[in-house]
């Protein structure tokens, strides 16, 4: 094991009567780290966070937290917190007794408990709001209540699943900070599940992809956006995701390439007969600084170019893009990067 590896797991699997959850996640990762597991629904990510928890068993593999072997350890061995989707509150009790709950079946005493609460509460913002009861609370300040519970537990690993996922948009963002400061500010280790690639790539140090159960990449956002190993990586993280050409639809200067990989900001408007490929405009989106405009093209998907403000284009209007071999990205038949 490496030094700087707080949490690792070494060839998991984890199947159900034969049918797969996970298999061969290996992951590294340092103390004081944020990991965002990121994917579709379905592939495996809640069950990778419920194996490092102990809430499953694997069925292969290893699983280390602090330099213990805790693959076989019970959940309460782990020395970690967990914050859910579902913020698991009781509904009977006020915040004050919510957030200390844990301490109390643990026997703290009744000053610890109320230090700890006091800091818990001031960290999540939550001051005043001691003796409600969380039918009482809005979506985001419940799932404060839940953070302030993680953060009174003292433990130096947080597992989150979806815990932004029953918050409005704006609600997410906000909450979304807090957690990050506060994961900065306490230097705690957070491993955190979203299917949303927007949350993971602001958050995290590093992201972990995952589809039908298999890890695609593992990189800082920046490697995931700039150098993305498949096609599947490509597609999911990026907002718009990167549009995929046929090589074959224009001269390619790529040997062994099946598909070219260009994200929006890469591509130029050109004029008339002065690009590489001409496309049909199938839609304008004003998202408010820019407008998206989605492009059609033989043998490409999701083409689209961004325009400064507001320049809607007529639907079924022709237009010529260029862009560098530079920015491309190029794939083989697999679906594998084949560009640095
Ligand atoms: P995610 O959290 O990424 O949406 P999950 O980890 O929950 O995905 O599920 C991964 C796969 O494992 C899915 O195919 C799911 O149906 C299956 N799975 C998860 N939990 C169980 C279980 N207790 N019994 C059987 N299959 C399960
Ligand atoms: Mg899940």
């Amino acid at each position: 094991m490496t030094p700087s590896s707080f949490v690792k797991l070494d060839g998991v699997a984890k199947r159900w009567n034969g049918q797969l959850g996970v298999e061969g996640i290996s992951l590294d990762i340092p103390e004081g780290s944020f990991t965002a597991l990121l994917g579709p629904s379905g592939c495996g990510k809640s069950t990778t966070l419920r194996l490092l928890a102990g809430l499953e068993l694997p069925d292969e593999g290893t699983i280390s937290i602090d330099g213990k072997d805790v693959t076989t350890s019970a959940a309460s061995d782990r020395n970690l917190s967990m914050v859910f989707q579902s913020y698991a509150l009781f509904p009977h009790l006020s915040v004050a007794e919510n957030v200390v709950f844990g301490l109390k079946v643990r026997r703290v005493s009744k000053k610890e408990r109320q230090v700890k609460l006091h800091r818990a509460l001031e960290i999540t913002g939550l001051l005043g709001y001691e003796r409600r009861k969380p039918g009482e609370l809005s979506g985001g300040q419940r799932q404060r209540v839940a953070l302030a519970r993680a953060i009174v537990a003292g433990q130096r690993l947080c597992l989150m699943d979806e815990p932004l996922s029953n918050l409005d948009a704006k609600l997410r963002n906000a909450v979304r900070k807090d957690i990050k400061k506060l994961q900065r500010d306490l230097g705690i280790t957070v491993v955190y599940v979203t299917h949303d690639q927007t949350e993971a790539m602001s958050m995290a140090d590093t992201v972990v992809l995952m589809k039908d159960g298999h890890i695609q990449q593992i990189g800082s956002p920046d490697d995931l956006y700039s150098r993305p190993n498949n096609t599947f990586v490509a597609e999911f993280v990026g907002a718009p995701p990167m549009a995929l050409i046929d090589a074959t639809a224009f001269a390619s200067v790529f040997d062994n390439s099946a598909t070219v990989g260009i994200r929006a900001e890469n591509i130029q408007i050109v004029p008339s007969g002065q690009g590489r490929l001409r496309c049909v405009v199938t839609e304008s989106e004003f998202l408010g600084a820019e407008t998206l405009i989605g492009l059609d093209h033989a043998g490409a998907s999701g083409l689209c170019v961004l325009k400064p403000g507001l320049a809607m284009v007529a639907e079924g209007s022709e237009i010529d893009i260029d862009f560098q071999d530079e920015s491309l990205h190029v794939f083989d038949a697999d679906g594998q990067r084949l560009t640095g």
